[in-house]
C-alpha cells in the first residue's frame, strides 16, 4: 500500500554529543533507495503518526526519525533533508497556558512535519487514553489539512516486542496487519483500507528486518533501539529496495 515507511523513534535517549554523532552517521550512510516523506498520518487504532508537512514529491522509502523535541531544532538544522523529522507527542490544540506541553503550531515552525501520537509507552506508563490521543490526531490534522494531502498509516507494535529483543514473526506480524487491513476494510472503507500503510514496529533490527519487509502487508517499520545505531538504521532503510 503505497511506499514503504521507515520511522526511527528515539524516544528519551540522547544528548547534544550523542545526537551530534548520530547525524554525522546517518549523512554519511549509503541509502539505496531516494528517501524524500510525503505526507502521511497514522490512525491511532494502536499507534498514530501524523505528518504536518507540504507535500514533497513522491519516491521509494519515506524516511523519518523522531527525536526528543529538545534536539529537534539541533538535528533539523544539520540532518540531511533527505530524512525527515517527526515529534514524539503534541498538544490537543493551539498554544497557550498549557505549562510543559508543545503545539502543531510550534512543530510546523521549526519545520518539524510529523508527529508520532498514541506510542503504547505513553498510553502504558503515561496514561493517555484513546479520547485523549483521538483529540490530539483532529487537531494535528485540521492544522494540516489545508497544506498537505493526508493519507492514513497505522502502526502495530506487539508491547511484548517492544525494546525486548523479541520480534513477532514475520508471519504473525503479517497476520496482524491483514486483520488491521480487515478491520479498516469493514468499519472505515475498501479504499482506505487498501491506500493504508500498515506498519511493523517491536525489536526490528539490522538482521530481521529484510524478512519482515518481504510480507506484503508489512509497509514499513517503526524502530525504537536500532534507530540510535546509524549504520543499523541504514541497513533497515535498504532493507527495501
Ligand atoms: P524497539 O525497536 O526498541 O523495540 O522499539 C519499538 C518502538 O517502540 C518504536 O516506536
Amino acid at each position: 500500500s503505497g511506499k514503504f515507511f521507515v520511522g526511527g523513534n528515539w524516544k528519551c535517549n540522547g544528548t547534544k554529543d550523542s545526537i551530534s554523532k548520530l547525524v554525522s552517521d546517518l549523512n554519511s550512510a549509503t541509502l539505496e533507495s531516494d528517501v524524500v516523506s510525503t505526507s502521511v498520518l497514522l490512525i491511532p487504532v494502536i499507534q498514530l503518526l501524523a505528518n504536518i508537512s507540504n507535500v514533497l514529491p513522491s519516491t521509494i522509502t519515506d524516511v523519518v526519525v523522531a527525536p526528543p523535541f529538545v534536539y529537534i531544532d539541533q538535528v533539523k538544522n544539520s540532518l540531511t533533508d533527505r530524512i525527515e523529522i517527526a515529534a514524539q507527542n503534541c498538544w490537543t490544540g493551539k498554544g497557550g497556558a498549557f505549562t510543559g506541553e508543545i503545539s502543531v503550531e510550534q512543530l510546523k515552525d521549526l519545520g518539524c512535519k510529523w508527529v508520532v501520537l498514541g506510542h503504547s509507552e505513553r498510553r502504558h506508563v503515561i496514561g493517555e487514553d484513546d479520547q485523549f490521543i483521538g483529540k490530539k490526531a483532529a487537531y494535528a490534522l485540521s492544522e494540516m489539512l489545508p497544506q498537505v494531502g493526508i493519507t492514513s498509516l497505522l502502526s502495530y507494535e506487539p508491547v511484548w516486542a517492544i525494546g525486548t529483543g523479541k520480534v513477532a514473526s514475520p508471519e504473525q506480524a503479517q497476520e496482524v496487519h491483514i486483520a488491521a487491513r480487515d478491520w479498516l476494510s469493514k468499519n472505515v472503507s475498501a479504499e482506505v483500507a487498501s491506500k493504508t500503510r500498515i506498519i511493523y514496529g517491536g525489536s526490528v533490527n539490522g538482521g530481521n528486518c529484510a524478512e519482515l519487509a518481504k510480507q506484503e502487508d508489512i509497509d514499513g517499520f517503526l524502530v525504537g533501539g536500532a534507530s540510535l545505531k546509524g549504520p543499523e538504521f541504514a541497513t533497515i532503510i535498504n532493507s527495501v529496495t
